[in-house]
């Protein structure tokens, strides 16, 4: 074992060890004695401790104030420091990708940054303070209790923090990824909906909750299904109270409010409508049991129970004439309440996104103004389950292209640390996940276009999609085939290993259609904030003039496909998504980047516990080891000229080179070609002498030998 790894060491780029083991050593080391951050180059590695740790305080803020990027122990806020040195300092945008898997501290580290940059912005004014704020109010929406993490976000979010010349804070804007909406009617055992139906119902004034019929959470369908209401931990009374006052520092109106808490109470008593089947002309259909629930909710959207009524329990077609009707059986009825649900509640988040927004957001008043801005990218790890969706696919191929521009970016690292050097290299091979993106999503008849084409084909199903990922991609070797035709389930080679994807409901998720029916319910509404939310697939007649432009621009309105009959409808999913990747990856690429990658010690949220087993998992797929790989593929051993001639002095022979009359760098070479005799490969710069590890080997057993 080399010497750096029985101590463990700030950079493991120092590491004697650059390997796997070596790595996860160190942190083993440094977590034992309770140090969660460890830099590998400019990397941040941060363990989630799992307890508060008395290193956040004001103290520490200005302790990494104006400091330089390993001057003092590695910390999230040097990182946040050096973003904005940088920005002022280069003119250059900066931004920080943070990753990791569910739990293991991206959005506590997002927090953290933004913490740090509102501290030494310095102005404490009310931007800082809104920016915030907006914070609980996108987690009250979007973070639920899952088995993995107490406050999962199941969302991605880039938060770009505008300053101005002078740093000081100015605006901000948030981007959201791929809210999870299916969590809204259904949960795992042991997970909870989202935060913000716990809050309301532990929080809200009596008065108000009787307004809205509303009980406690073990009363409702959607919130009992992970048997699973409270949360230890959480106080959901507190929560509430802080959520109501972030809303009114973001400029949410009181009515605004209880315009979302009705919709909110209306998506409950949806949940608990009840069906009884029934038998017409043959065909099977149901009626909808008549509830105070079921007439509460047709209260809150502000709509006709007999429409609502129809439009939940029976379909309309066009056929080449004519508008036909056809009932839809209880299970159909239920799905079609439950893509209604997940319509109103996906798009009631998008609106709060665009809410805070049009608080946070000051679009340039002049568009010559330079404006510098820090990016903060808390968003999904990559993520393979005992089964995986529609859901996984989309979330790996983000992590794929994120993967792609880490490793271009530590390969450019490698580069300049050469270039400063002066010293002339040969390409470095190195592994790159090109060909797995390639398949994703660039070739012509790519998985995404595969699928988004056969989402648009009235006929396709996931069967006939199935079929031609097979035809086109099943000889090569990034798509892995079913075994056999009867088999759902297809494979790919991702850059952290093979995931096999169930192809089974792709279609459906990917179209994320609402039946006319209900888009034609909502036209009929007189509720404003859920025509607001559906703006975009409402006739434009029917939304009042008072929307928000700013908020349009928002969603995803931009690109709206024309369907046959004139009617307009929203894009896919991979449309959207790949969209808004592209645009993600458009922005990251014109920054400065950081990297932060998290790492979830262990399964039990517990302090002081480190699973070997799990990280190793976690620093494999990091990207980690790829930057280690980069390194050893050129020249990792790299000292000063004083530190290797501190520590190899005894094997310069004086009568080849006199250390009083040659320069540093002269014996250093000295010593080079006396001891690796012509085999070694080794290069000198301008201030550092580059080895590769066999030379350090030969180095090393000379001078033991000597000694
Ligand atoms: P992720 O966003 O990666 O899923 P979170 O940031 O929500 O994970 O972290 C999960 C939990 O871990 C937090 O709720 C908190 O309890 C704990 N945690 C994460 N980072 C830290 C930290 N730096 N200090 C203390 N606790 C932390
Ligand atoms: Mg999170």
């Amino acid at each position: 074992m080399h010497p750096t790894s029985v101590k463990g060491v700030d950079d493991m780029i120092r590491l004697g060890d650059l390997h796997e083991a070596g790595l996860l050593r160190n942190l083993l080391v440094r977590h034992k004695e309770g140090t969660i951050y460890t830099y590998t180059g400019s990397i941040l590695v941060a363990v989630n401790p799992y307890q508060l740790l008395p290193i956040y305080t004001t103290e520490q803020v200005h302790m990494y104030t104006d400091r330089r990027l390993g001057e003092l122990p590695p910390h999230v806020f040097a990182i946040a420091d050096s973003c904005f040195f940088n920005m002022r300092r280069n003119k250059k945008n900066q931004c920080c990708v943070i990753s990791g898997e569910s739990g293991a501290g991206k959005t506590e580290s997002t927090k953290l940054m933004l913490q740090f940059l509102a501290a030494v912005s310095g102005q404490h004014s009310w931007i800082e303070q809104q920016i915030l704020e907006a914070n609980p109010i996108l987690e009250a929406f979007g973070n639920a209790k899952t088995v993995r993490n107490d406050n999962s976000s199941r969302f991605g979010k880039y938060i770009d923090i505008n300053f101005t010349k002078g740093g000081a804070i100015e605006g901000a804007r948030v981007e959201q990824y791929l809210l999870e909406k299916s969590r809204v009617c259904r949960q795992a055992p042991e997970e909870r909906n989202y935060h913000i139906f716990y809050y309301m119902l532990m929080g809200m004034p009596a008065e108000q909750k009787k307004n809205l019929s509303l009980g406690s959470a073990a009363e409702y369908n959607y919130l009992t299904m992970g048997k699973c209401t409270s949360c230890e931990g959480r106080d959901d009374v507190k929560e509430y109270a802080h959520f109501r006052s972030a809303l009114k520092i973001l400029m949410f109106t009181d009515n605004d409010s209880w315009e979302v808490s009705r919709l909110l109470a209306a998506i409950l008593h949806l949940g608990n409508v009840d069906y009884e089947a029934t038998i017409v002309n043959n065909l099977e259909g149901c009626d909808i049991l008549q509830s105070s629930h079921f007439k509460m909710a047709s209260q809150l959207l502000e709509v006709d129970p007999k429409a609502l009524e129809k439009s939940l329990t029976q379909r309309s077609f066009m056929t080449a004439k004519e508008s036909v009707t056809k009932p839809l059986a209880s299970a159909q009825a239920v799905d079609c309440r439950d893509a209604f649900v997940k319509a109103i509640y996906g798009r009631l988040f998008l609106w709060v996104v665009g809410k805070i927004n049009a608080a946070v957001y000051k679009p340039a008043e002049d568009s010559k103004e330079v404006r510098q801005s820090i990016g903060l990218l808390d968003i999904f790890g990559f993520e393979n389950f005992a089964k995986n969706s529609f859901e996984q696919l989309c979330i790996n191929f983000a992590n794929e292209q994120l993967q792609q521009f880490f490793v271009r970016h530590v390969f450019k690292l490698e580069q300049d640390e050469y270039s400063r050097e002066n010293i002339v290299w040969q390409h470095i091979q190195y592994q790159d996940n090109q060909s797995t993106l390639d398949v994703l999503a660039n070739k012509s008849l790519n998985m995404m276009a595969l699928i988004d084409e056969e989402s648009n084909f009235p006929k396709g199903t996931d069967a006939t999609l199935l079929q031609k990922m097979n035809q086109v991609h099943g000889k090569g070797v990034i798509y892995i085939p079913p075994k056999n035709n009867y088999e759902t389930q297809f494979g790919i080679k991702h850059f952290a290993g093979e995931v096999f994807y169930d192809s089974k409901g792709f279609l459906e998720k990917n179209r994320d259609a609402l039946s006319s029916d209900l888009i034609q319910l909502v036209e009929t509404s007189t509720n404003k904030l859920l025509k607001q939310a559906f703006h975009d697939v409402l006739s434009s007649s029917t939304i009042k003039r008072s929307v928000n432009p700013r908020m349009i621009i928002t969603s995803a309105s931009s690109s709206l496909r024309q369907t046959s009959d004139g009617k307009k409808r929203v894009p896919t999913l991979t449309g959207q998504f790949r969209q808004s990747l592209d645009s993600l990856m458009k922005t990251l690429t014109v920054c400065q980047p950081y990297f932060i990658r998290c790492i979830k010690p262990n399964d039990f949220k517990r302090p002081m516990l480190f699973d070997r087993e799990l990280c190793m998992r976690q620093l494999r797929y990091s990207g980690m080891m790829e930057t280690i790989r980069i390194r050893k593929a050129g020249y990792p051993v790299r000292y000063t000229f004083e530190e290797f001639l501190i520590r190899y002095r005894v094997l310069l022979r004086t009568s080849l080179c006199d250390p009083k009359k040659e320069s540093k760098q002269k014996c250093c070479e000295s010593i080079c070609e006396s001891v690796l005799s012509g085999e070694g490969d080794w290069k000198t710069g301008k201030t550092k002498i580059f080895l590769k590890e066999d030379d350090l080997v030969q180095l090393t057993a000379k001078h033991v030998y000597i000694q």
